[in-house]
């Protein structure tokens, strides 16, 4: 089987969340621009709890109102069929995981969350989960709609998958653009019946 693991992120890939990033960061103190959790590892003490209790509440609240992805469980179930295993790989918390999977009955293999590994564009959290399976990166694809989870893939040296409602520059970068979890669910099958 070439395929072994398919990595998905959850924000914007397996769930449409309105996770508002700016009020995020107004309510937290961080200026417009700067990536939010990175800032925060860097912040000390209270401001440090403050800020992280500020942004679990926001994306608690965000998971418990999220929707599906049109075609995410079916994609789920498609590749358990297959004997493929399932990850789920975000910068989020751990919490609004548990949130979301109860919500929407996703079943997934494994998730990595920001608690146990440093957070994409970092590949640790991949490469986590491939030793996890016993993947090769050549058996794994990771998929995701925002340019941290290609460069966590191509870090980790898989083939990456950008999920995009819109082109973005930067989609240059992943092995293959598209716009649908129905089209990835075509790549995933071509792939699952490559040659070994
Ligand atoms: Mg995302």
């Amino acid at each position: 089987m070439p395929l072994k693991l398919v990595i998905f992120d959850l924000d914007g890939t397996l769930l449409v969340q309105g996770l508002d990033f700016a009020a995020i960061r107004a309510e937290i103190g961080l200026p417009p621009v700067v990536p939010i959790l990175e800032t925060m590892e860097a912040m000390e003490g209270a401001a440090r709890e403050r800020a992280f209790a500020i942004l679990d509440r926001h994306e608690a609240q965000a998971a418990a109102q999220s929707t599906l992805m049109p075609g995410a469980l079916e994609l789920l179930a498609d590749l358990r069929r297959l004997g493929v295993r399932t990850a789920v790989l975000t910068r989020n918390s751990r919490t609004s995981v548990e949130v979301a999977r109860r919500r929407h009955g996703l079943e997934f293999d494994a998730a990595v969350t920001r608690e146990s590994h440093r957070p994409k564009p970092c590949p640790d959290g991949i490469r986590h989960l491939m030793r996890s399976f016993g993947a090769a990166p050549a058996e794994t694809v990771v998929v995701g709609d925002y340019r941290f989870d290609i460069d966590a893939g191509r870090a980790a040296g898989v083939r990456t998958i950008a999920l995009l409602a819109e082109p973005k520059p930067w989609a240059a970068d992943a092995t293959w653009a598209v716009g649908d979890l129905a089209a990835v669910g075509r790549i995933l099958a071509a792939v699952a019946a490559e040659p070994p």
